[in-house]
């Protein structure tokens, strides 16, 4: 049985992503070819040494098994193509990084790209398709919704609630919550990189500075 994995987004996400996607493999002895998907290329390109080519084409290789990485930061363009592809019969590909660290009970769904000095505390749940980007953490007793992206360096403590599509920027740090009252991040909301998040914010709003204030339009 062959399996052809895919990294989908050859952009910075993406060349990013795929050493990661390399170590996953080497970790399950796995020899099969990765490749890369991007819509914007019109013919079959190589990018970093890989196989590159649009969805299309991809569609069109023939092997028993396809699985796909989608490492492109937008968490709308993500859910919109997580559906294609299962419409498509297609499985989403979580790959972690060898420099990882897993506490226990860890619920992870599919999809999720863990880059290198990840950690993951106990007793945390984790929706599909969550990118944590180097250095970021997420502490014990946390709920991250589905297509959550936390870019590098994050500090995400204890107890706190990350609803669907929320953003974290680069080095932001979240005061951590407690079981009773946890620290929730609303659906699609945005924490500006560096933000200091003393309390929770509400679903769509931007959040920056320390202590992190919503962001108004001047
Ligand atoms: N892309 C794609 N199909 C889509 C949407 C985006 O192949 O439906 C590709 C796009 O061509 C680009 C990459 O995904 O190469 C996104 O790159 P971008 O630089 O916007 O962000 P990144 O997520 O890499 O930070």
């Amino acid at each position: 049985m062959t399996t052809l994995y895919a990294i989908y987004g050859a952009s910075g996400c993406g060349r990013s992503l795929m050493p990661v996607a390399r170590q996953q493999l080497a970790r399950q002895g796995d020899a099969s070819e990765i490749i890369f998907i991007d819509d914007a290329l019109t013919d079959i390109a190589s990018v970093n040494g890989h196989r590159a080519m649009n969805y299309q084409a991809f569609l069109n290789e023939t092997v028993s098994e396809k699985c796909v990485q989608i490492a492109i930061a937008n968490s709308r363009v993500r859910e919109k193509i997580a559906q294609r592809l299962e419409a498509d019969g297609i499985q989403l590909w979580s790959i972690t990084a060898d420099h990882v660290v897993l506490m226990d009970q860890i619920e992870l769904d599919e999809g999720s790209a863990l880059s290198p000095f990840v950690s993951i505390g106990s007793n945390v749940k984790i929706g599909k398709c969550f990118h944590a980007n180097l250095y970021s953490y997420v502490e014990h007793d946390c709920v991250v919704g589905d297509f959550v992206t936390f870019a590098p360096g994050v500090k995400c403590n204890g107890n706190i609630h990350i609803h669907a599509h929320a953003y974290i920027g680069a080095g932001a740090m979240i005061k951590q919550g407690t079981p009773d009252q946890p620290l929730v991040i609303g659906t699609g909301a945005i924490v500006g990189m560096g933000a200091v998040v003393t309390k929770s914010v509400p679903a769509g709003a931007t959040v920056v500075g320390n202590p992190a204030r919503i962001m108004t339009q001047k």
